[in-house]
């Protein structure tokens, strides 16, 4: 048979029911950060099933704790291997790529504010629900069928093909660094993270902080002799969040993030304190997530917070003598611009997917700067790989009722096939 556009987007239609069924299992393991072994057995079974040799290890701290991009973390990876498929090319007269997605899925929040089950995906009409659904196990997907799509035709990519399926992008991204420390590199990055199926022209880079107060405990009765923890936060996030106003302004902004009123956003996403309603709480601890724009520092972002809070604790009657520590867990992200990179190979890589996108989906390809963080700063900053992030539309991830759209899913499938016949070339299996 030839091999054409055609006949590329037709054998992803003929799949697209078992893409869907795989997809919808996928979604049913819960795979929270450091829970995300049984979706990755699943996954390393169906790679098997398709042909790749398949790479299976526990992530160690060690490996990568010195490592550019690296973020310090507290919990294990007993429970969370990487994956990693590989489709070796006995010609390899093309460009390599790795095709890469994580695994791992945020937190669901209170259950009762979900219509369905975050973990029993339901199709209803064009929509899967489920955590994860979208972000970002339909790009696990897409990637999949779309490689499998052309075995269906005979074919194998003309380069090394490794697909990665990561754990811990959420909080770090030491699943992907992982990746790098065991030698993964190709001549490009294909992330099908869920953005509208938009290029990802520059994401923003994103620092996790916590900061820990300690008051005196005290009877409610004397409560003004005390110091209360909970209450001496209140003017640090406050403090915290001119900043983050200070940050955004127009002069400072990158260039792809010029019309972008508000790109880098303070999150004060947890705070805990205090034993009991009748005692001044003597401690309080919460937890910050802040972004920064491609080419900014983080250790001058962490300089600036640790004197925000300086400054405001010394402005503060009890602060001032008892100055509140700033730890970091998670997130050490810089930001990453794939606009900025104007090597021929990147340029190369981002025509091969205008002209796959505008096969499948009838439409030029846009542009998106996004305020979020994604993998794809390993590949651009620390692999000289141009990374292309690109993958459905999804709704509501990270939020309840989380749901991706399977026309969507579709159309990415059969753009990614026909990416990879054009990056890659085509060799007969
Ligand atoms: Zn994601």
């Amino acid at each position: 048979m030839d091999i054409t556009p055609d006949t590329i987007r037709t054998t992803v239609d003929t799949l697209f029911d078992r893409e869907v069924a795989f997809l919808t299992e996928l979604v049913r393991h819960p795979s929270l950060r450091g829970a995300e072994r049984s979706a990755q057995d699943f996954i390393a079974e169906e790679l098997g099933d398709c042909g790749f040799e398949v790479d299976r290890w526990e992530v160690r701290t060690e490996d990568i704790a010195g490592l550019p991009g690296y973020s310090a973390v507290e919990a294990p990876y007993t429970d969370a291997p990487n994956v990693v498929g590989a489709l070796r090319s006995r010609t390899r007269t093309g460009r390599s790529l790795i095709l890469n997605g994580h695994v791992d899925v945020v937190p669901t929040g209170p259950l009762d504010m979900w219509a369905h089950d975050p973990f029993a995906p339901e199709v209803s009409g064009d929509w899967l629900s489920g955590r994860g659904g979208g972000d970002m196990k339909a790009g696990l997907a897409s990637n999949l069928f779309a490689l499998e799509a052309l075995r269906m035709l005979g074919q194998r990519p003309a380069a090394d093909v490794f697909y990665q399926s990561v754990v811990e992008e959420e909080c770090t991204g030491n699943g992907a660094l992982a990746c790098l420390q065991r030698g993964y590199r190709a001549d490009a990055a294909l992330i099908s993270e869920p953005f509208s199926e938009h290029l990802v022209s520059a994401q923003v880079g994103v620092l996790w902080f916590q900061v820990h107060l300690r008051g005196r405990p005290t009877h409610v009765a004397y409560a003004g002799s005390g110091a209360n923890a909970i209450e001496a936060a209140f003017p640090l996030v406050a403090a915290l969040h001119e900043l983050e106003a200070d940050r955004n302004a127009p002069e400072r902004r990158h260039s792809e993030f010029a019309d972008a009123e508000h790109a880098l956003n303070l999150n004060i996403g947890k705070i805990v304190g205090g034993d009991w309603a009748s005692s001044v709480p003597a401690w309080c601890s919460f937890d910050a997530r802040m972004g920064l724009f491609p080419g900014e520092d983080l250790a001058e972002l962490k300089a600036a917070i640790e004197e925000t809070i300086r400054v405001a604790a010394a402005a503060h009657p009890f602060l001032a003598n008892s100055l509140p520590e700033i730890t970091y867990f998670g997130f050490a992200a810089e930001g990453y611009a794939l606009a900025d990179d104007a090597r021929p190979t990147t340029r190369a890589a981002e025509v091969a997917l205008r002209t796959a996108h505008q096969t499948a989906a009838g439409a030029e390809l846009e542009l998106e700067a996004i305020t979020a963080t994604t993998d794809a700063r390993f590949f651009g900053l620390y692999a000289d790989t141009p990374a292309l992030v690109y993958g459905p539309k999804a709704e509501s991830i990270h939020g309840f009722d989380e749901r991706v759209d399977l026309e969507s899913v579709r159309r990415v499938t059969q753009t990614t096939a026909l990416f990879i016949a054009d990056w890659c070339g085509l060799e007969g299996i």
